[in-house]
Formats: C-alpha cells, structure tokens, sequence
C-alpha cells in the first residue's frame, strides 16, 4: 500500500487520541518490583489449593453471570458494601471510569478532578471527548477547598473525582472539606477509593445521604491486581443509567470465581493490609531521617517522596541500575517536581531500597 494512501487512513484516528501516549508499563523482570502499588504477598499454600480445585469446576463454555449476583452477595457479606445496594462491576476500576464518563462526558461536559490525582481520570476524559479540568493541590497535597469550590462554580462539571487516599500523594482529603464540595455540584461526585484497605477511611456507608455521589473499589491494591476486578455503588438510578453502558460480559467466571473465593478468606487481606500498613510506617520513619528526602503522610501502600539537594532521576536511574523499581513522577507536573513514588513491598525489599536510597542520597555528585 502506498505511504500516503496509509497516512490518510491514519488521519482518521480521532485528533483526541493521537494526541494520547499509551500508558507505559516499565518491565520488571528480575526486579525489586515497587511500581505499581501492589500487595507483595502471596496466598498460603492451602488457599490456593482449594482455589485451584474450585477453578476445576468452572464451565469455561458459559458466559459469565451477567449481573455476578454470587460475587455481589459475597461483597455484602465481607462488609465491603452496604446489604441492598446495588453494584456494578467493571474489568478493574478503570474500566468502571470509562463507565461514568461514557454515561455523562462527551463533547462539551467537563470533569473536574484535583492535579495530581490518579492520570487515568484525565486519560479517559481526553479519549471520551470530555474537557478535563484539573485544580492544583496545595503544596503540601491538601485538597484547595476554595479552589476547587471556585472551579465548580466557573465550569460546572458533570464529573468531579476525588481519590480518596489520593494517588500519587498517598494522603486523604479532609472530609469536611469534600462533603462541602459534594453540596456545591450540581453533577456527580465519584469518591475512588482503591487504597480503602489501607485507610481505615470511607464514604460507602453514607451514599444513601446524598444523590449525587459514587464509591469506586477496586480488588487491585488490597492483592489482586492480576484479576481486574472493580466496582462501584450508589443511589440506584445512577447505576442503573451505567449498566446500559458496561459490555455484557465484562467480568469473566474465573475472575468472578476468584473474588468470591478471595472475599471468603477477607482476613487474609486485611491481616496483609495491616501487616503492609505497619511496614509502610516505618519506610516514613527511615525515610524521614534522610537528610534529602521528605517523605509526604501516608494512608495507602506506597509513600510519595521529595528529593531536596538531590536529583529526582538520579536517585530514580541509580535505584534502577541496582535492580529496584519505583515510580518516577518528577517532569509529571510542576507540583511533583523532584519527586519519587515507592511501593511498600515485603521487608527485605524495602530494606534493599532504602539502604539504596540512603547510599543515593548522601553521595556527593559532584566528586564523581
Ligand atoms: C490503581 C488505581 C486505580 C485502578 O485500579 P484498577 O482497579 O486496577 O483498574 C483506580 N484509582 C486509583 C486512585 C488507583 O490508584
């Protein structure tokens, strides 16, 4: 085929999604992997024994069960929503974002989020032809009720979205604050709370007070990234509206399967989340008594840190080079301006990066 005759095809991708970069995904083989916010820690033996001889089981020629009602049981019973709410699901929380913002973004709808705030929110609003409108975090990643009042009030947004302990800050906004902010919209407010394992924090038991806000959870941070599985609730009418939008069959059986597997041993997770928890207080500490670095309060499973008289991507290449992994957020934005995101892994991995990290930190460049 000619070049050109190709280019013109190619012209037809939506002005939208050219401007996009695919989300990048670093490889990790072989590394101390403290990327990507999961739960470093595996099932025990016996669990995953009877998982497997449950798996056996599953008739892999049948669609799934469109509406998962075992799995919607089972999140019920775990505690992890309201009995008599309804859910739906999605092939992990993005998928449920795209949702929302299928169902009330489009051409000429704006959707406020706070900056910096979890990047898929303005990806999937660019590719949705919604107008993303972001308003600056203070500079300590407290939430600017005042600037974020003001931004509703100028563009009244269809969506706004809060995450709720933030990504990549890791902090929770203040909770008057955001009920304030719930009482200024005339849109929806979706609360993202993918780190509530780890926060102890929660809006879920109050959506029957307001008719205008969602709860998004996902399964990915508290251990089961590999399955995607997400799901949101709210006032009925809201849901119903998405359903008509999710694909059919979103959610396979071995993922259904699997969830309500995983939600029968719940304290399993939540005894990791603790355990997580713990670890994570005392990569802060350690991190605190680093001259160079200032690690920001955290209630998820990963601390957000500021390289102060030394080089973000230094640190970030040096880490790298000894085979360890993080999450480089410096050139992001100006308000991450030299700063690192690191996962709290098992402790001989967080040993090994912040024993790497203190070499970082205190050689002097210059002499080399
Ligand atoms: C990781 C993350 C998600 C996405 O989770 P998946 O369910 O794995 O798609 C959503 N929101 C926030 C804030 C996250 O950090």
């Amino acid at each position: 085929m000619s070049e050109e005759k190709d280019n013109s095809r190619l012209a037809l991708v939506r002005g939208a999604v050219q401007s996009l970069r695919a989300y990048a995904v670093t490889d990790a083989t072989g590394m101390i992997k403290l990327d990507a916010m999961e739960n470093p820690y595996q099932w025990p033996d016996d669990m995953i024994r009877t998982w497997q001889e449950q798996l056996r089981a599953v008739e892999m020629n049948r669609y799934p069960d469109p509406r998962a009602g075992a799995l919607t049981d089972r999140i019920r019973a775990a505690g992890l929503a309201p009995v008599g709410n309804t859910l739906v699901f999605g092939n992990g929380s993005d998928e449920l974002i795209q949702i929302i913002m299928l169902t009330v973004g489009g051409h000429g709808r704006k959707v406020v989020a706070p900056v910096p705030s979890f990047v898929m929110y303005e990806m999937i609003a660019r590719f949705t032809d919604t107008e993303f409108v972001g308003i600056p975090l203070r500079d300590d990643f407290t939430l600017d009720i005042e600037a974020m009042i003001a931004g509703v009030r100028e563009h009244d947004p269809a969506v706004v979205i809060l995450a709720y302990p933030n990504n990549p800050s890791g902090n929770l906004f203040d909770r008057e604050a955001m009920l304030e902010l719930i009482s200024e919209c005339n849109g929806l407010v979706v609360i993202d709370e993918a780190y509530h394992i780890f926060s102890n924090a929660s809006f879920i038991d109050d959506l029957d007070q307001y008719d205008n806000v969602v709860v998004l959870r996902t399964l990915s941070k508290m251990g089961l990234a590999g399955l995607r599985l997400g799901y949101m609730t709210g006032r009925r009418e809201w849901l119903t509206e998405f359903d008509k939008v999710r694909l059919p069959f979103n959610v396979n059986v071995l993922t259904q399967l699997t969830a309500e597997f995983a939600l029968q041993h719940y304290r399993v997770f939540q005894e990791q989340a603790d355990r997580i928890c713990r670890e994570r207080k005392r990569v802060e500490r350690i991190m605190d008594s680093l001259d160079n670095i200032i690690p920001y309060p955290s209630d998820a499973n990963f601390v957000l840190f500021r390289c102060e008289g030394c080089d973000a991507e230094e640190v970030y290449q040096g880490l790298l080079q000894q085979q360890i992994l993080i999450k480089n957020l410096h050139g992001s934005g100006t308000a991450l301006q030299n700063c690192l995101r690191a996962t709290v892994g098992k402790t001989h991995e967080n040993e090994a990066f912040l024993n790497a990290l203190s070499l970082l930190v205190t050689t002097d460049y210059s002499l080399q």
